[in-house]
């Protein structure tokens, strides 16, 4: 099927984006078209005009401050895959570009694009909650900086007001004992998650674990933190034996749905097996040996 016409307008500054989002009264944003683009085609989405922002050059970055990791609007999921930086430091991110979709998609689509399709088999979503990141929006009162915890509302649904574009992501630089990790199970390359788990781990100097993040994919109406797995986690040592109890408590606080991909008994016992091994990836990168995580 072929789209509806549509007007295309493609700014070049955010403001200009920004104004055509508060003059015009049916648009919709245009990234890189992985989702919006099959929308159109299947007239899922017929908006009068497309505002497409890919020639906005100050949104394409993916750079690190003192205090954050900010990724632009137009930074696909290439580039992270690509980025020495992420490989470096950012263990989550490094573990979920590869896993997104395919090459072809990755090349094109945007990871801000994908957190504002908001789609809760999408895997970014878990791996900004686990890290308590931000998105931040410009819309025409100026910026307004988003908490993850607050972003995701329903499946295809967001907190971001209908005259925003989402500018950036963004979550804290590492502490100097601190870890990520990502873990996924699909079906084959390219599919969506039937469930994934990130975690993040700070420990003290001591040892113990000052803040745990765990964000969990297609197992609940949003991308969803696994806070009970998370309480359970601090102030403690890391351990098998930890990760097991938190394991079950993600799978516990999940609510995956069964579907032709799998039961939904069989998705919560994923949720367990991911959670720990993503947290005993986390642990080893935030600088523990490894240990081996029971099944
Ligand atoms: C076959 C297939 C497999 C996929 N597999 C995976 C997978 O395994 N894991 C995964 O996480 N994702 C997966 N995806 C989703 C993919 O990540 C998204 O399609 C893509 O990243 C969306 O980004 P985009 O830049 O293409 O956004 P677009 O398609 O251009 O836009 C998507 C939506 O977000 C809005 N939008 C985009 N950018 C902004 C912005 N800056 N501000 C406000 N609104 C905005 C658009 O208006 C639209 O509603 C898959 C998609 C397909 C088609």
């Amino acid at each position: 099927m072929k789209p509806a016409q549509f007007e295309q307008h493609e700014p070049e500054t955010v403001e200009e984006a920004v104004s055509l989002l508060e003059s015009l009264d049916d648009r919709a944003i245009l990234a890189g078209g992985q989702s919006m683009v099959p929308m159109l085609r299947f007239r899922l989405a017929v908006p009068e005009t497309v505002i497409d922002i890919n020639r906005i050059e100050s949104l394409d970055y993916l750079e690190e401050d003192d205090e954050w990791l900010r990724i632009g609007a137009l930074a696909r999921h290439a580039d992270v895959e690509e980025s020495e930086l992420i490989a470096e430091k950012y263990g989550s991110f490094a573990d979920t570009a590869p896993l997104v979709a395919d090459p072809q998609i990755r090349n094109r689509g945007t990871v801000a694009g994908a957190i504002a399709q908001a789609d809760p088999k999408g895997d970014w979503g878990s791996v900004l909650l686990a890290h308590e990141g931000e998105v931040v929006a410009q819309g025409p009162d100026g910026e307004r900086v988003i908490p993850a915890d607050d972003f995701f509302l329903l499946p295809y649904d967001t907190t971001l007001d209908e005259n925003e574009l989402l500018t950036e992501l963004r979550v804290p630089v590492p502490a100097d004992r601190e870890g990520s990790a990502y873990h996924k199970l699909k079906r084959k390359v390219g599919d969506y998650a039937m469930a994934g788990s990130a975690a993040r781990l700070v420990l003290d100097e001591d040892g113990r674990i000052e803040r745990a993040g765990i964000g969990l994919t297609a197992v609940d109406i949003t991308n969803v933190r696994a806070t009970d797995a998370e309480a359970h986690l601090e102030g403690e040592r890391p351990g098998s034996e930890l990760f097991k109890r938190a394991g079950e408590l993600a799978a516990e606080q999940s609510n995956p749905e069964s579907d032709e991909h799998g039961d939904a008994d069989y998705k919560e016992r994923m949720v367990n097996v991911l959670t720990q091994r993503a947290l005993a990836d986390a642990a080893e990168r935030a600088g523990l040996v490894k240990r081996r995580v029971s099944q």
